[in-house]
Formats: C-alpha cells, sequence, structure tokens
C-alpha cells in the first residue's frame, strides 16, 4: 500500500445554520421559514474533511468557543479521522457560525466569525511542529491574514510546500504569493489575482477551478485543461474545497501534478452529486473507482 501523506490544515471551522424560507424577510419583517438545520463547515474544516476521505493523514490547526458548537465541531473532525491536538478551545469566543438564508429566489449568507479570528500567528507557533512535520500545508482565506503569512514562513523554514486556496478572496501580500508553492483560485478568484497580481510567476503556480468544465494549470508556460465530467448535480456546495483537499491529499505522496489534479478533479465532481458541504465528499476509493 501506498504511504499516507501527512497534510497540515491551518484554517476555520464553522457550524452552518441554514434556514429555508419561501418568503425573504423584507427589514423590520418577521416571516415563517421551513427547515432548519446544523452542519458542520468552514473551509478549512470542509477541506480537512476531504483530505482525510482522500486518505491523508490529517493535522488541523484552529480554534473554537467553549460552547456546545465548537463541541460538535470537534467531535465531527475526530469522527473523521482528523488529529485534532492543534485546535484550540477559546473561552472568551464564541465557535465560528455561517448564518445561511434559503430560499428559491436567493441565498443570503452571514459569517459571524468568532474563534476563527483567535487563530493567531502565536497560536500556529505553539503548534509548529505540526507544520514542520507534514508533507504539504493546505490553507484558505478564512483565518487572519497575518496567520496566514506566519503559517507560509513556518512551512518555509521546513521545506513543507505551500497549497493555499485564495478563498475569500483577498489581496495577498507578497511574502504569500513567492512563498507559497500552488493557488487555487476559481474562475472569480482568478480574475482578482491577475489583476492584483499582473506578475506571471503567480501564473505559473496557479490551478484554477473551473466549475463543470474541470480546472487548468500551467506547464511550461502553457494552460493545460484538465476536462470536467458530466454530473447528475445535486448540490456544488463544497466542490471547491473537496477540489483541495484531494489535491493535498494526493500531492502529498508525491503524486505528480498532473495525477493529482486529475484525484481532485474527480473526487469534487463525484462531491456535486450529493447534498451538503462535508456529506457529500467521497472517499480514496470511491474516486479511484470512479476514474477506472
Ligand atoms: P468553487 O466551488 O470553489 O466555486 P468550482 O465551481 O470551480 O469551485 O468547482 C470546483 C471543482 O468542482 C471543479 O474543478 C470540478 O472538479 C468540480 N465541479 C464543480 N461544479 C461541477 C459540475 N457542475 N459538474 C462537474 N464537476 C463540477
Amino acid at each position: 500500500m501506498m504511504a499516507e501523506s501527512n497534510v497540515c490544515i491551518v484554517g476555520s471551522m464553522n457550524m452552518d445554520l441554514v434556514v429555508t424560507t419561501e418568503t425573504m424577510p423584507q427589514q423590520g419583517e418577521t416571516v415563517m421559514g421551513k427547515d432548519f438545520s446544523k452542519n458542520p463547515g468552514g473551509k478549512g474544516a470542509n477541506q480537512a474533511v476531504a483530505a482525510s476521505r482522500m486518505g491523508a493523514n490529517v493535522h488541523f490547526i484552529g480554534a473554537v468557543g467553549d460552547d456546545t458548537f465548537g463541541q460538535t465541531l470537534l467531535d465531527n473532525l475526530t469522527n473523521e479521522g482528523i488529529q485534532t491536538g492543534g485546535v484550540e478551545i477559546i473561552p472568551e469566543a464564541a465557535t465560528g457560525t455561517a448564518t445561511i438564508i434559503l430560499s428559491n429566489q436567493d441565498n443570503r449568507i452571514i459569517v459571524a466569525p468568532g474563534a476563527n479570528n483567535g487563530v493567531t500567528p502565536e497560536l500556529v507557533e505553539r503548534h509548529r511542529r505540526l507544520i514542520a512535520g507534514s508533507d504539504v500545508v493546505l490553507l484558505q482565506l478564512e483565518v487572519p491574514m497575518e496567520t496566514v503569512v506566519f503559517s507560509v514562513e513556518e512551512a518555509a523554514k521546513s521545506g513543507v510546500p505551500v497549497i493555499l486556496n485564495p478563498a475569500p478572496y483577498q489581496r495577498l501580500p507578497d511574502s504569500v504569493l513567492q512563498g507559497v508553492r500552488w493557488l487555487t483560485p476559481n474562475e472569480l478568484e482568478a480574475t482578482e489575482l491577475a489583476n492584483d497580481a499582473p506578475d506571471e510567476t503567480v501564473r505559473e503556480k496557479w490551478i484554477v477551478t473551473r466549475g463543470a468544465h474541470g480546472a487548468t494549470f500551467m506547464e511550461n508556460g502553457q494552460e493545460k485543461p484538465v476536462d470536467g465530467y458530466t454530473m447528475k448535480v445535486n448540490d456544488t456546495t463544497g466542490a471547491g474545497d473537496t477540489f483541495n483537499g484531494a489535491l493535498a491529499s494526493a500531492l502529498g505522496v508525491d503524486a505528480s501534478i498532473d495525477r493529482a489534479i486529475q484525484m481532485a478533479n474527480a473526487a469534487a465532481a463525484l462531491s456535486v452529486t450529493k447534498t451538503g458541504a462535508q456529506h457529500g465528499m467521497p472517499t480514496k476509493r470511491q474516486t479511484e473507482i470512479f476514474l477506472q
């Protein structure tokens, strides 16, 4: 059997609070909604679940509040086989939440980062050995930018390559642009990245996810496509997170970049056939069968 890859993720954990309604409330209005559900989420945690199901040994560095949502999120990571020694409980903070209002006409989301803002460089420093001991570090932009900067520096000290999923999009400091090995924007994020960082070296690092069209990456200065799959789409939430977790898992075991993107693209395509971000994420075995 091939060795497991060690993936270290520094990122967010949220409880997604989803309410469905026929009518969106207007200013000052109260309406009766339909269903309510609580689902573990946050880009960091979602990508950790994807990487773990795709066969990686995952260490998570993050934070929750001292509340029931936090405990549920920690239990969820543990149940997914993810190592949570790097997750701290911050007593004075609330666990991160995303309140999502879904109606036929539109979706509205409010993220309250809470404890995710407490994922500081100091917190990461206390768990730096998890970064040093990993084959690949995977980051997103739902924790403070200074923490992203620090994590990239720590990885560089140990020669560990970093994948940065620049979502939700924010302008990146030069040290991050230079320090990361791969950037994984979706098409919208790629447009913003190209505007903010016109330097060609940024394109050399990027793997752009293109929804149903799959992904593209740069090889010898040429953009190379990896075709998408035609799927029976149920819910595309978490497709990008599946792609990133699967990519990290594959790159951590020294897969070629072509092979790693092929695995990530197939895993993400499988995820859109099921509802829920984490719920729909496939295992490595399911992905290999699909690719046969
Ligand atoms: P994000 O979810 O971050 O916006 P994308 O929409 O680019 O990112 O999707 C990420 C990946 O998920 C794609 O590269 C592709 O592999 C897969 N994917 C997304 N939407 C579809 C779809 N409709 N059909 C098949 N695969 C999809």
